[in-house]
């Protein structure tokens, strides 16, 4: 048994080692191939490549007699603007420093320029948190207290500039069509910014909550978004807000009657009985709810469905009752806010026709369908349990030859798989919605998935 725990133990250590000088020999590779020799450096490796690459580009780009400050200046704001500030960088071929820099924020390296036979010597000196500096890299989420703290510090700080005049006319004119992120940086910029959109009920009518707002989002930094409409409110959409509870769905809905778009999916901390509650007290209204979303909340059955239902369709005219748009399943997430007004179902879930749960059921798009031979158009509805999807066409896919799998786990079909880029190491493709999750290394025209870039980079 030790015997077998050691021989674990060991070739663990040779693979590791194995990958650590695979990637020295990739880093010495990329530095020949820039003509760069390091001579002192404490800063992760992306970043140094980044500052490699910004160096040879613009020493190319500059021919003739170096002009030390002009690149510094060049390298300084690139710095500035692709990792934040504040950067110091000194160019030349020959000097003393002597520098104070936070950890991870410090480079120094040398690349030779043929034309002026001489070699050039770069600095790249920064204070800023080493946490700061990789945050840059890779966008963290951004959380919506910590978003709403900061804009309280930069209007505190910004207070002082009493001089301000009122914002410009037509600021009240476009803060109407501002997503909600948008609306809240912007209130964060200074006080007369603030109090204008704050004062401004016609951009706070239509509430939506997404990503990455949504994971902060509390009962209580709800009511008080939404107290700025004024008990106008029209659109709430909150897309998996996750600790929005049946409680404060209920507060926010008896201040503001007037809601006749309701969209919860993945409000996973809301109950079957919250929504029904919320509904009712909305459909008591003169104006009454037209559109509602509630996949992903737990527990939801046909009773459910069925009492909820008549609340909804007394509001509806005739020709909204008479037959729905189609629901395909690769445009569902796009235009939830426009839901009701393209014409799709009053409620986004309903009872699927092959297991009888409630869920969201989808029709086929047919054109791109793998199944339709022999399959009528009703075979072809189902909910996304039963008959799998492309996430990128939606026809259905449920024939294992024809499936094809993402680097975010989802499903494709053939033909687009085959269209999609993929990964320079494991070759495969990300769908449409997630590929801003790749990274592009310095020196590849191609992207490397996050899970090859983690298994790289750690
Ligand atoms: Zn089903
Ligand atoms: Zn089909
Ligand atoms: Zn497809
Ligand atoms: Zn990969
Ligand atoms: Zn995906």
């Amino acid at each position: 048994m030790e015997g077998a725990e050691l021989e674990l133990e060991r070739r663990s250590k040779f693979l590791s080692s194995l990958i650590q000088k695979k990637k020295s020999v990739e880093q010495q590779d990329h530095h020949d191939l820039l003509n760069v020799r390091v001579r002192a450096s404490d800063m992760p490796t992306p970043l140094q490549n980044r500052a490699f690459r910004s160096a040879r580009d613009h020493l190319d780009s500059m021919p003739g007699k170096l002009d030390s400050k002009r690149l510094a200046l060049a390298l300084k704001k690139e710095f500035d603007s692709s990792c934040g500030p504040a950067w110091h960088c000194i160019v030349g071929t020959s000097f003393g420093s002597y520098v104070t820099h936070s950890t991870g924020g410090f480079l120094y390296f040398s690349i030779d320029k043929p034309s002026t036979n001489c070699e050039i010597s770069f600095r790249f000196i920064s204070r800023r948190k080493k946490k700061k500096l990789l945050r840059q890299l890779k966008p963290e989420t951004m959380e919506i207290s910590q978003f709403m703290g900061q804009q309280e510090h930069e209007a505190i700080e910004n207070s002082q500039d009493k001089k301000a005049g009122p914002p410009h006319m037509a600021l009240s004119l476009i803060s109407a069509y501002l997503p909600l992120f948008e609306l809240l940086a912007m209130s964060g910029v200074c006080t007369s910014l603030r109090d204008a959109v704050n004062k401004d009920v016609l951009s706070w009518l239509d509430i939506v909550v997404k990503s990455p707002l949504n994971l902060r989002l509390s009962d209580g930094i709800l009511m008080k978004i939404t107290s700025k409409a004024n008990g106008r409110l029209t659109t709430l959409a909150l897309m998996d807000c996750a600790k929005i509870t049946d409680d404060g769905l209920q507060r926010v809905v008896e201040r503001n009657p007037l809601i006749n778009k309701l969209y919860l999916p993945g409000c996973t901390g809301l109950t079957p009985e919250g929504v029904i509650g919320a509904v009712k007290t909305l459909s008591e209204h003169h104006h009454g709810l037209k559109s509602l979303m509630i996949n992903g909340i737990y527990n939801i059955n046909k009773e459910h469905l069925e009492t909820l239902r008549p609340y909804l369709e007394k509001n509806l005219s005739q020709q909204e009752q008479s037959g729905s748009w189609p629901l395909l399943f690769h445009e569902h997430r796009d235009v939830p806010t426009f839901r009701h007004d393209k014409g799709y179902a009053t409620i986004d879930v309903e009872v699927c026709p092959k297991c009888d749960e409630v869920r969201m059921v989808f029709d086929c798009p047919r054109r791109t369908c793998k199944r339709k031979i022999g399959r009528s158009m009703s075979d072809c509805r189902g909910c996304n349990f039963c008959i799998p999807r492309c996430q990128e066409c939606g026809g259905c896919v449920d024939d294992s030859e024809e499936v094809e799998e993402a680097v975010c786990a989802d499903i494709l079909c053939s033909d687009c798989w085959l269209q999609l880029p993929k990964c320079d190491f494991c070759n495969k493709p990300y769908c449409k919605q997630h590929a801003h999750n790749g990274s592009c290394p310095p020196g590849s025209t191609g992207f490397v998935c996050d899970v090859c870039w983690a298994n790289f980079n750690i």
